[in-house]
């Protein structure tokens, strides 16, 4: 049935998109969304889930180290 110009713009009043949650990381402070592992350190509950290093060359995995550890 047809409805009217209102009762579309009802329905539709519930269709927004609600934002993507971020916390910061405990281990190093960057941003991280929830219920994921760290992409800066790998970390999820200060427990290692992501090998960070894997997908890096030579040089990009020294300097990252490098602020690991700084
Ligand atoms: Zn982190």
């Amino acid at each position: 049935m047809r409805h009217t110009h209102s009762q579309s713009a009802q329905r539709r009043s519930h269709h927004a998109l609600a934002g993507v949650r971020v916390t910061l990381c405990e281990s190093c402070g960057s941003p991280r969304m929830n219920h994921r592992a760290c992409t800066n350190c790998g970390k999820y509950n200060k427990r290692e889930a992501l090998n960070v290093y894997k997908n890096l060359d030579k040089k990009a995995k020294k300097t990252k180290e490098k602020v690991a550890r700084s």
